[in-house]
Order: structure tokens, then C-alpha cells, then sequence
């Protein structure tokens, strides 16, 4: 079967999903194509922390009313080291930003009963997607679904579907550069079915170990400790975890950490990578298909709705005046951000891991760094201002 459509998107994540969205408040038509079924995608469990930024522009979609009703906002976090706590005043130090503790699957649930609610083509478990004919002004997106194969001819392709999708691999060798940077830990993260211990993030830099205090609801904690990247899941039963955590939270003053049923286990190894340019020809990647952070900065999802922003309005400059310049400008602007965004990320994670075999002299350097972010107001508001998102 052919079809047509103005944009194809491959993926429905967050960035394919609010591009979808932006899109259709433009009035341009798009078909988003998902691999996996309804039920999986929205409750995936991966990110939680929403820069202003994002925050904004899902209310400005009209898609944010369940984020106003529950989604908790932050205005500080804590570094913890040395058994002591030190408060970040994001807001006080950003004019007023926050960020705002919003599940993933949540944002993503709320964007397909978006979509549901228009009538916009959003196909799940399709399979055998491929891209062609990309250099072409006809660009297509070939998949099965139903049991029928279809072909999906479209102005532009916008690959969306994460680092393990398809569309990044459909670019010819040699036209793309890959950045890679492996980090030497994981981390184990858990979902707990018990009330936060604190109001506001805790990360934690310990001798044994970074470990963060991040939660999902009032009713759920969201824990992770750093581990070795080839550790295994199995090797952490639930009492070593809370141990584990119990001795890299303690404080001199005494601290307690809530414990409750661990829900969720998994380990997620770290690394940072990104591709050079995010287009060829009619492809346009966007979100982590084109590149991942370490968590640590707490950007993937944030990163992903910036560069579907840059890649809406530039579609709908083309769309209303044929004007491609801001297409042309697309990769260069998004990668400015990922850019600033891999050293956040990459900075957040040097300050508070322990890195194995580290000598006591790296070791002074990282507590020297820590007492410079809590104690120096210009420190403190390096951090503040990109843990909020830096805007445009
Ligand atoms: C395990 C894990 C934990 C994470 N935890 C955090 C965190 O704590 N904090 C944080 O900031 N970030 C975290 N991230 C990163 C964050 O979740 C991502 O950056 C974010 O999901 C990026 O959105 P995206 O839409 O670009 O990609 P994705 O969310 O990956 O969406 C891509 C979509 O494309 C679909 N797809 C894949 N292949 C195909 C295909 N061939 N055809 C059609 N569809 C396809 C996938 O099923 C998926 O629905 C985590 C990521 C992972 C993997």
C-alpha cells in the first residue's frame, strides 16, 4: 500500500511524539511510526527531571495540564559529601527557574492521548521499517504493519527512534562522524514503592561510590548507586541495595533513608556519543538517535525536545515560504546545545563518581571541585543554570 504524508517521523518518543505535535499545531501532517506497542512505550520508565524549558513549551502545546496537576517542582538539590549536605538554590540562582520532577512515560502518555484526541495517524508495533531514496525530494518510510507492507512517500524523514533505530544507520558511510566516550561505571537504578526521603534531589559523592536520591510521586523513590559496567543485576538482592545506600546517604548528623518493595531494578552502563551532522539530505535525527549523555546532567529527554523544537520551526519556515535556511541550520544549532550539554554532563559525572584507581591527588582535586560549587555563588550558579536548561 502507498501513502503519502508531508513529514514521516520514525519513532514515538519523546522527541518523535512532540515533533508530531508541533507539527500538527502548524498544520502540517505527519504519519509517526513506533516499533513497540501502546502499553510498552507508555510505561517505559526512564527519565524524570523536566528542564523550564520543557516544561514551558509542553504547556504552550496545550499538552501540560496533567504535568501542572502533578508534576512536583524543584527549586534546589543537594550535594552530599564528606557526611554533609549542601544546598543548590536553583532558583535563586537562575531568575526563577526550576525543574520539575515528571516521569517520562507520564510526558509520553500525555502526548499520545494528544495525538489519539486529533485523529493523527500514530501506528504502533509496525515492523521492518526502512528508510530510502533520502537525497531525493521524495524521501520514503517502508514498513509492515497488520501483516501488509507499506510505502509512506513523505517531504522530509525525521529520525527519531532512539540510538538502537534504524534511520541513523541509513546514512552512507562516510558522511557522518561519530564522537564516542565510554565512562568506566553504570549505573543500578531502582524504583521503590516508599515516600521520598527528601524533598529536593540528593547526589551523593561517597568513597564507595556516587549514588543519587531522585524520586517519581510522592509515593515513589527513585535510587541509583554507581557500579561497575559489567556488573550484574543479580548480584544485587534488594538488602544489599538498601545497605548500600544506607552507608553512601549517611550523614554526621544522622540521616534516614525510607525503605520500601524495589519495584524496578536495572543497570544502565554510561556513555556519552554523538553524531556530526544530525541530517543528510531529507533526514533529519533528533533526540538520542543522534546523541546520548550520561544521566548524571539529567539532559537525554530534555536535549530531545530541544532539537524537535529547532526542527519544527524550521520545517514550517520551509512549509510556509519555502525557505530552508533555518533546515540548513538545523544540525549546527542543535549540536551548540548537545554540545554545552555533553560537558554539563560530562562535568556532573567527573565531580561525583569515584573513578577506580584514582590517586589521592584526583581525589583532592574532586573534593576541591565540590567545596568550590558549594561555597563560591558563581560556582553554584554554573551548575544552577545548566541543571535548569540554558535557553536559547
Ligand atoms: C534505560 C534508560 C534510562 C534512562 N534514564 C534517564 C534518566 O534517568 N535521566 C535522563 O535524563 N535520561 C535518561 N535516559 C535518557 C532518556 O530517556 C532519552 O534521552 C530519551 O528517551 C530520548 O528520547 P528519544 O525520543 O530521542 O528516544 P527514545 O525515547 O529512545 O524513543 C525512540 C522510540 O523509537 C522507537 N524505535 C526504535 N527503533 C525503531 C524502529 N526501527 N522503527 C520504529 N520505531 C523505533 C523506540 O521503541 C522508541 O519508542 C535513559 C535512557 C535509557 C535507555
Amino acid at each position: 500500500m502507498s501513502e503519502r504524508t508531508q513529514v514521516g517521523i520514525v519513532g514515538a518518543g519523546p522527541a518523535g511524539l512532540v515533533l508530531a505535535h508541533l507539527l500538527h499545531l502548524r498544520g502540517i501532517e505527519s504519519v509517526v511510526v513506533e516499533l513497540r506497542e501502546r502499553d510498552y512505550v507508555e510505561k517505559r520508565v526512564r527519565a524524570g527531571v523536566l528542564e523550564q524549558g520543557t516544561v514551558d513549551l509542553l504547556t504552550e502545546m496545550g499538552v501540560g495540564d496533567r504535568l501542572a496537576r502533578e508534576g512536583l517542582v524543584h527549586e534546589g538539590l543537594e550535594l552530599r559529601f564528606g557526611g554533609r549536605g549542601h544546598r543548590i538554590a536553583l532558583s535563586e540562582l537562575t531568575g526563577g527557574r526550576a525543574i520539575t520532577i515528571y516521569g517520562q512515560q507520564h510526558v509520553v502518555r500525555d502526548l499520545i492521548e494528544a495525538r489519539q484526541a486529533i485523529g493523527a495517524p500514530l501506528l504502533f508495533e509496525v515492523e521492518d521499517v526502512r528508510v530510502g531514496e533520502l537525497d531525493s525530494e521524495r524521501p520514503s518510510i517502508a514498513y509492515r504493519h497488520g501483516g501488509e507492507r507499506h510505502e509512506l512517500r513523505c517531504d522530509f524523514v525525521a529520525g527519531c527512534d532512539g540510538f538502537h533505530g534504524v534511520t541513523r544507520g541509513a546514512v552512507p558511510d562516510g558522511v557522518l562522524t561519530q564522537l564516542e566516550h565510554e565512562y568506566p561505571f553504570a549505573w543500578l537504578g531502582i524504583l521503590a514503592e516508599v515516600p521520598p526521603s527528601t524533598d529536593e534531589l540528593i547526589y551523593c559523592n561517597h568513597d564507595r561510590g556516587f549514588a543519587l536520591h531522585s524520586l517519581r510521586s510522592p509515593e515513589l523513590s527513585r535510587l541509583y548507586l554507581q557500579v561497575d559496567p559489567d556488573d550484574d543485576v543479580e548480584r544485587w538482592p534488594d538488602e544489599r541495595i538498601w545497605e548500600e545506600l544506607h552507608t553512601r546517604f549517611a550523614t554526621d548528623g544522622g540521616w534516614t533513608l525510607n525503605e520500601g518493595p524495589i519495584v524496578e531494578k536495572a543497570i544502565t552502563p554510561m556513555r556519552s556519543f554523538v553524531v556530526e551532522p544530525m541530517q543528510w539530505g531529507r533526514l533529519y535525527l533528533a533526540g538520542d538517535a543522534a546523541h546520548i549523555v550520561p544521566p548524571t546532567g539529567a539532559k537525554g529527554l530534555n536535549l530531545a525536545v530541544a532539537d524537535v523544537r529547532v526542527l519544527a520551526d524550521a520545517l514550517a519556515a520551509w512549509y510556509e515560504s519555502g525557505d530552508d535556511a533555518q533546515l540548513r541550520d538545523y544540525s549546527q544549532r542543535c549540536l551548540r546545545r548537545v554540545w554545552r550539554v555533553q560537558h554539563f554532563s560530562w562535568w556532573m559525572t567527573s565531580m561525583l563518581h569515584r573513578v577506580a584507581g584514582a590517586d589521592s591527588f584526583e581525589q583532592r582535586l574532586q573534593r576541591a571541585q565540590l567545596e568550590y560549587v558549594c561555597s563560591s555563588e558563581a560556582g553554584a550558579r554554573t551548575l544552577a543554570e545548566n541543571y535548569v536548561g540554558i535557553p536559547d
